[in-house]
């Protein structure tokens, strides 16, 4: 079967949904292939939050920030191996990205609140309501039908079709019944397909490291099927062995834990000998590779409910919260001792451990690990002590892309038709990406995607 649209998308996470928007707005015909039943990726199951300098919620909260510090955050964040000219594309259109969600989208982010996470001088990262990337699907989903968008589930790209001259001219897709669809495309092909964490044995092609030995926080489709499509037609491929792991997450399943974003509010982590090892709002590099090597391979990350009643993780995670206690993996104690005893932890150690950070929390200078906003005291309960590996998160590299997100050749030449944005591209968060910075990186440049394909 043949179909015809100006514009083929494929991959149905925040970078496809901002591309069809886009490039429907502009004027074009679009259709959005996903290959599973149901939309979203890595942005659905993700936290959602979405960096941006001097924005609206900064001003509420009257915190300062700029482009550059934006810039420079980012690049650093990542041992400045990414392109800074495309970190500045990033910063300086990421604000009327976040704008456009909020008033176009109408996603309803937090007014009141920002996250600051590891590798931000401020706090930049807005929160939409529920503090997940559901809110961001559920509202593109939305607009994406309000605008009569074609979206067609269970469908697979397989190859990308070119003419004799090279250029990108459409996509060969196995369809819902198992037969093959060919959707031509009048003026470009957009590759939003999300990076390849869900693909253990790509992993260990580009970086041997991440091997079986690591679960992945990532949604079954991200394989890197965009990545092995384009480098067909003759696309280059940047910073593969860049593989990102996120260092509190479920041990049985792989799953990131957003309960445990109490860590950002003062949640401290122990090891099996109830002694910390790391300071707590390191990179997640760093953090990872410091709780690989514990004891076991674990750690456990402990807080108290004063600590809780800041950022209110379990409320606002309640299904996680319930699952991680019915599987033994999340302990709620009245006394420090109960928490120990639970994960056979020596009391009188954690009972040590937890003096040393109340001292350094009325002292105000964490002597041990330097913890960057200070540690809270921890004396009095009731205790949350929760099991916890690293699991691959993100992959940082990817395809090359330019300003107007054209995917370039070996030569540094653009490829004629083919366009990408998202996690499938690799030029911008280098070694280590900072958190907020995937759904800034996806919404803001499958925009530009979609405004340039349709040209
Ligand atoms: P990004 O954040 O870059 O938008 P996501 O992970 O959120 O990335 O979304 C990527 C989407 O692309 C996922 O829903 C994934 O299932 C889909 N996808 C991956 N490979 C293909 C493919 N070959 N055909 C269609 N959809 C794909």
């Amino acid at each position: 079967a043949d179909q015809t649209y100006d514009v083929v998308i494929i991959g149905a996470g925040g970078a496809g949904f901002s591309a069809a928007l886009e490039a429907k707005q502009a004027g074009a015909s679009v259709v959005l292939l996903e290959k599973m039943p149901s939309v979203g990726g890595n942005t659905l199951i993700s936290g959602g939050e979405m960096n941006a300098a001097n924005t609206w919620v900064q001003k509420n909260l009257g915190i300062e920030d700029s482009t550059e510090l934006f810039i420079e955050d980012t690049l650093k964040g990542g041992d400045n191996i990414g392109d800074p000219e495309m970190v500045r594309v990033l910063a300086e259109n990421a604000t009327a990205a976040a704008e456009w969600l909020k008033d176009e989208v109408k996603v309803n982010f937090l007014e009141d609140h920002l996250f600051q996470f590891g590798g931000h001088s401020v706090k930049r990262a807005l929160i939409p309501e529920g503090h997940t990337g559901a809110e961001l699907i559920t509202k593109l989903k939305k607009q994406l039908d309000e605008m009569g968008i074609d979206l067609k589930t269970n469908t697979k790209a397989e190859k990308l079709l070119t003419d004799d001259s090279g250029k990108v001219i459409g996509v060969e897709a196995a369809g819902a019944n198992g037969g093959t669809i060919t959707f031509h495309a009048n003026k470009g092909v957009i590759i939003a397909s999300g990076g390849f964490g869900s693909n253990v044995e790509m992993r260990k092609q580009y970086n041997p490291e991440y091997d079986e030995k690591y679960m992945t926080t990532d949604a079954p489709g991200t394989t890197g099927d965009g990545i092995v499509m384009a480098q067909a037609v003759g696309a280059a491929l940047t910073n593969m062995e860049s593989i990102q792991t996120y260092p509190v997450c479920n041990p049985k399943t792989g799953v990131i834990s957003l309960v445990a974003d109490s860590r950002f509010d003062g949640a401290i982590l122990v090891n099996q000998s109830g002694q910390r090892f790391v300071e707590e709002l390191e990179r997640r590099d760093v953090i990872s590779k410091a709780i690989l090597a514990q004891e076991g391979g674990y750690a456990y990350q402990l807080w108290n409910q004063e600590i809780g009643d800041i950022g209110k993780t379990v409320d606002t995670h309640k299904d996680e919260y319930e699952m991680l206690v019915k599987d033994g993996l999340l302990y709620k104690a009245d006394t420090l001792k109960e928490a120990a005893e639970f994960f056979k932890i020596d009391p009188e150690a954690l009972q040590a451990t937890i003096d040393r950070v109340n001292k350094f929390a009325k002292s105000g200078k964490d002597e041990d690990f330097n913890h960057r906003a200070g540690l809270k005291d921890m004396s009095k309960g009731p205790y949350y002590i929760q099991k916890a590996v690293p699991s691959v998160h993100h992959t940082m590299g990817g395809l090359v892309i330019n300003k107007t997100t054209q995917v370039l050749n070996e030569q540094g030449q653009p490829i004629a038709g083919l366009f990408a944005a998202g996690e499938v591209t690799g030029v911008i968060h280098g070694k280590n990406r900072l958190g907020g910075n995937a759904i800034a990186d996806a919404i803001t440049f499958g925009r530009i995607a979609g405004q340039q394909a349709a040209k």
